[in-house]
């Protein structure tokens, strides 16, 4: 029997999660289904804070579980691991009784009938389990970021990593190419994901990525914030492991159709966006302006930031630097920026603590982003028609930056020990007129466009999102006698 879908949507409480995960939660709303997002109670005050009026949706409520986490963990330099290992301790029970419709608010509320996460909480899958309704995970990543990280097993069986000894982070060892991941072409080991940068056997970040990764064999379905035409090879080769594997990206582009629907943008931010970046792009050139951000979790080291800081102001070229506190190793953010460098860079460039990165990617002004090569920024990069420069250094920020630089044609790569030099030249290349800046940008447009027609009504990303839909709408009852298809 047909009725309501009632999605609970649970992200890992950090932007790089919540941020997709309320992007799809606006999207099944915007297809009729009932929506329950569920924060940390901790980052449920800082939404209320940034963002207000959390609440008071037709069909759209927020709730909140705790992360367990005091004061003192969560100033500590590891808080992430702490974060994590909190939430398994403590989450899975609440996280089970709201999936029940045991506590929370309950007037008018139509069963849950499935649990979407997003990576890292897969104790979320267990709580489904109790729960007694199907599972489907977001993962945050690229599909190929996907599959590299499904392989670090197997990369640590053949005896690819943990790493002998420091040299081998610079002998060439990570240069070796690794050609047997199927739907991957030849790749150097380094590229395949930081985390292959261990020397510790017992690597916990290794073992977590891992496990958080295979632990997606045991969901419904696998969500993913990409495109078919982006990723083809990939995700035939992911298919043949997940027989349901949905791809409704760019999630921003996405959401541009959602909006056509008169539904809200997700727009919520964990820090304060300064609107006055935007009016300072408004008094710029068309396509003049280098936009610099490292995404809410990177940190700098104070001489990377200076080797950073002096390759942008060597370009001459104007340029909005988002600089969020801690993003400088000791906690550290604008205020570590050499006096001297703001003096010789004044009137051309602007340090903002965190923007409002899809609206400056998309303005006019902006000719080219300077990256972390996270997966949110490099899919809205791409949505906007503008080439990177890429700096990885985390997880599958190397594997995306290698597709950004090689298959895709719209990026340069900086190498992993930052130089001013390095830096200017690859500005000036990127955003310069020479035949290769040019290709890039034409490359650049060729996959703005190939992104608007997957999210346009008929699209791979459109249809794919139409299908989840059909199948959240199942009831548990009838969870038996699905049988796995393609989507
Ligand atoms: N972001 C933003 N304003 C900023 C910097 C980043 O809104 O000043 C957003 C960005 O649009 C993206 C997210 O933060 O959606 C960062 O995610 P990504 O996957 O790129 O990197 P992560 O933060 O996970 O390393």
């Amino acid at each position: 029997m047909e009725r309501r879908a009632h999605a609970m949507l649970f992200p890992f409480p950090c932007s790089g999660h919540i941020n997709p995960t309320l992007k799809l939660a606006e999207l099944l709303h915007s297809r009729g289904v009932y929506v329950t997002f569920v924060n940390t109670e901790h980052n449920h005050e800082r939404l209320l804070r940034t963002a207000g009026g959390l609440r008071g949706r037709e069909g759209f409520r927020f709730e909140s579980v705790p992360d367990g986490l005091s004061e003192e963990d969560r100033r500590s330099p590891d808080h992430t691991v702490k974060l994590y290992l909190s939430l398994r301790r403590s989450c899975g029970a609440p996280l089970a009784a709201l999936a029940r419709g045991l506590i929370g608010e309950r007037e008018g509320v139509p069963p849950v009938t499935c649990v979407v996460l997003s990576g890292l909480v897969s104790f979320a899958l267990d709580a489904a389990e109790e729960a007694g309704v199907p599972a489907f995970v977001l993962w945050g990543t690229s599909a190929c970021g996907f599959v590299c990280t499904l392989r670090l097993r197997q990369l640590r069986q053949r005896g690819y990593t943990p790493l002998k000894d420091e040299s081998y982070l610079t002998n060439g060892y990570l240069d070796t190419p690794i050609d047997w991941i199927a739907g991957i072409p030849p790749v150097r080991l380094g590229d395949v994901s930081s985390f292959v940068r261990t020397l510790d056997p017992q690597c916990f970040a290794l073992r977590v990525e891992e496990d958080e990764a295979n632990s997606c064999a045991r969901a419904r379905g696998l969500i993913l914030n990409t495109f078919e035409d982006l990723e083809p090879d990939v995700l035939d080769a992911l298919r043949a492991e997940f027989p349901r594997v949905y791809t409704i990206g760019p999630l921003a582009a996405a959401m541009h159709s959602a909006q056509g629907h008169g539904h809200g943008a997700a727009g919520l931010s964990l820090w304060e966006e300064d609107a006055a970046c935007v009016a300072w792009l408004d008094a710029q050139a068309p396509g003049s302006v280098l936009y610099v951000s490292f995404g809410s979790l990177a940190v700098l080291s104070l001489d990377q930031l200076e080797e950073l800081a002096w390759g942008l102001a060597a370009t001459g070229r104007p340029f909005l630097w988002a600089v969020r506190p801690g993003l400088v190793a000791g906690d550290r953010g604008a205020d570590a920026l050499p006096e001297d460098f703001l003096a010789a860079t004044r009137g051309r460039c602007f340090i903002a603590e965190w923007c409002a990165q899809e609206q400056v990617l998309r303005h006019p002004a902006v000719g080219g982003f300077l990256t972390h090569s996270g997966w949110n920024s490099t899919t809205e990069s791409i949505l906007s028609g503008v080439p990177m420069v890429c700096w990885p250094g985390f997880a599958d920020q190397y594997i995306n930056s290698r597709y950004t630089c090689g298959d895709w044609g719209i990026g340069l790569r900086l190498d992993e020990a930052l130089r001013r030099e390095q830096v200017a030249a690859h500005v000036e290349e990127l955003m310069g007129d020479t035949g290769r800046a040019r290709e890039m940008r034409r490359n650049a447009a060729r996959w703005k466009a190939a992104a608007e027609a997957a999210t346009a009504p008929g699209g791979s990303s459109y249809e794919s999102l139409r299908r989840l839909v059909e199948e959240l709408r199942v009831g548990d009852a009838d969870a038996d006698a699905w049988t796995a298809g393609d989507p």
